[in-house]
């Protein structure tokens, strides 16, 4: 077996390269930026790396007139940072948080780390045979001594071959794969790339090679329906290579595998390669800490309550363990792995259901053990303030950001996706966009295709810090919003000469930025009180979208603006709130106006970059 690994690569070679480094922390779009309690607007702006000029411009867009020197707290602070991209974070919950993830890392030593069997996911085009390959692996391969248990679809299992195991997610499609990764989380080792021979390569198998390129995972690809008459094997080689997989056959050295998942043929050479990939990889574990991992899968059983399927990937998990898997935790009651069999312990690379979590933690949501039921609540309970921050907050990641941190040097690439209306107008735009020369950086095309942009093309943005671009075409409905959860950049343009500008703007770093003013909510008011040492506050009734305390905001009194300024409070009975609904009554403050009176309308708004 080891004789052939020197076939083995990643597919990335030369291609995409970087990997996105901080795609964990980019996940919702703002980066983080941790502040103290005061700062002067000065030092704001050097934390930002932006001009102070530009902070005290944004701090007066939100009717604040502040000096250079002028010392501010940290909440007028954190209503500017989302116009840089950041978002704020005070020192002292930034402290622990960061000292939750760390965790995970701080648990592995080094010197103990131990091999780990493979994770593979299948990925390619519909009907080409995932299912039924993952099915006949399952099938016919279960862990050898389990024949005659009976399988459970717990979103994952694992096979042996030769004495080795390899563990198979059983949710096919790159849109699962690139959703997980688009939360910040690797999952996958390995991906096998099921091409039909009697079909050849079609969109969803360019847009899998595209994804699992842009994970930086080696591909091994699975000729399947060899069995069928009319299978042309030659044809999908010839076809992958035009999409730069090259087989050996094709003086590249990614390795294709003739299959019928059918006929259960060829099914051991496509495990053999796997693990033989899987041990160039070098895929280490530590089996000796508290566990950590990943939520791959979770239902509620009407019996049983919430169940999870996780992946441990570092550490032993236990039944009795504290554990706590993003806004949700709970102690492990019990576990049962793919087989229906109880277990007791874990360790990483094993699927296990999970019994004992408090409610339904989210597949990609990241889980560890901790030292008892206390911190895991509490661990639990920060992460669900920091996802309600981050949904307030969930700004894009702009043509105008990657610029920024190209002039700061802090990345050198600029990742793309580009979508347009025919074939002809996609290869005109990508070579004009790859001759673009610039000693900063780099443009890197992740996925280029015709048809209007699909929200499998989000995802892959938001997993690799990358701006979508379209080219006479539309976006539809889904994608449209999951780019905005996702705080991904979707810039739609009809002349390509202007595409090729603005990309070449933004790797000079000259790029204006263009906004536009969004509203996001209205509200009515119906009652004026006192708001103790805040002065007055406005009972008010939303009536439209939502109020978010931060954000600027316009009091409107017989249809004329009567005061521009921020959402300095927000107050459902006695507490305090970042967010209102429409439908919901709340109080609300505004820093620097006092005189509401009944009848006026507060409106919300602010200013978003508005798309080419
Ligand atoms: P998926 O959409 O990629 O998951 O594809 P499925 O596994 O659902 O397979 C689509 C169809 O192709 C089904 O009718 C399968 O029975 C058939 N199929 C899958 N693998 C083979 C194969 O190796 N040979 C033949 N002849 N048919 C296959």
């Amino acid at each position: 077996m080891t004789t052939k690994s020197n076939r083995a690569s990643t597919v990335a070679d030369g291609a995409s390269g970087q990997a996105p480094k901080n795609a964990a922390a980019r996940k919702t779009g703002p980066r983080e930026i941790v502040l103290p309690p005061t700062l002067t607007v000065k030092h704001l702006g050097d934390l930002m790396k932006v001009n102070p000029i530009d902070v005290i411009k944004q701090l007066m867009r939100n009717g604040v007139m502040a000096a250079i020197n002028q010392v501010i707290d940290f909440d007028l602070a954190a209503t500017v940072t989302p116009a840089f991209g950041y978002k704020a974070m005070p020192e002292e919950r930034a402290s622990s948080a960061v000292a939750a993830a760390r965790q995970d890392l701080d648990n592995v030593d080094e010197s103990r780390l131990t091999t780990r069997s493979p994770v593979v996911t299948i990925l390619g085009h519909v009907d080409h045979g995932k299912t039924t390959l993952l099915d006949t692996m399952r099938n016919s391969r279960i862990t050898a001594g389990e024949v005659g248990g009976i399988t459970q679809h717990i979103g994952a299992y694992q096979v042996e071959y030769k004495g080795q195991k390899i563990t198979f997610l059983d949710t096919p499609g790159h849109e699962a794969f690139t959703a997980i990764r688009a939360r910040g989380t690797r999952v996958t080792d390995i991906a096998v790339l099921v091409v039909a021979a009697d079909d050849g390569v079609m969109p969803q198998t360019v847009e899998a090679i595209d994804h699992a390129r842009a994970a930086n995972l080696p591909i091994v690809v699975a000729i399947n329906k060899m069995d069928k008459p009319e299978a042309e094997p030659d044809t999908v080689k010839r076809q992958l290579s035009e999409h730069g997989l090259l087989l050996e056959e094709w003086g590249g050295d990614v390795i294709g595998v003739p299959v019928s998942a059918k006929n259960n043929t060829g099914i051991d050479d496509l495990l053999e390669n796997i693990l033989v990939l899987a041990e160039v990889s070098e895929l280490k574990a530590d089996v000796d800490c508290p566990a950590s991992g990943v939520v791959i899968e979770s239902q509620l059983d009407r019996n049983k309550g919430p169940l999870a399927t996780v992946l441990v990937q570092n550490g032993t998990l236990k039944v009795g363990n504290s554990v706590v898997a993003g806004a949700v935790w709970g102690r492990v009651r019990a576990m049962v792995d793919d087989l229906g069999r109880r277990v007791k312990e874990v360790g990483p690379s094993v699927p296990t259901e999970i019994l004992g979590f408090s409610s339904l933690p989210q597949a990609g949501d990241r889980f560890h053990v901790t030292s008892d039921d206390r911190k895991a609540r509490a661990l639990a309970e920060e992460n669900v303030q920091k996802s309600a921050d981050e949904q307030n907050l969930a700004l894009a990641l702009t043509l105008e950001d990657v610029m920024t941190r190209i002039n700061s040097g802090e990345v050198k690439e600029l990742s793309l996706i580009l979508k347009a209306d025919a074939q002809g107008s996609v290869e005109a735009v990508r070579s004009s966009l790859e001759r673009l020369d610039s000693p900063s950086a780099r443009v890197n095309i992740l996925h280029a295709g015709t048809g209007s942009v699909n929200e499998s093309d989000v995802l892959l943005a938001s997993a690799s810090n990358a701006i979508i671009l379209t080219f006479n075409i539309g976006v539809e409905p889904s994608a449209e919003q999951a780019a905005e959860r996702e705080g991904v950049e979707i810039r739609s343009y009809d002349i390509i000469y202007q595409i090729i500008e603005d990309v070449e703007k933004a790797l000079k770093g000259i790029l204006e930025p263009t906004y536009k003013d969004v509203v996001q909510g209205r509200a009515t008011l119906r009652a004026v009180f006192s708001a103790g040492k805040a002065g007055k506050a406005a009972g008010v009734m939303v009536d439209e979208g939502r109020l978010t305390r931060g954000v600027a905001a316009r009091v409107i009194r017989d249809g004329e603006v009567i005061f521009e300024g921020t959402i300095s409070s927000l107050r459902r009975f006695k507490d305090d709130v970042n967010e209102v609904n429409a439908g919901f009554e709340c109080g609300v403050g505004m820093s620097g106006f006092q005189d509401f009176q009944e009848g006026d309308v507060i409106e919300a708004h602010r200013r978003e970059r508005s798309r080419a």
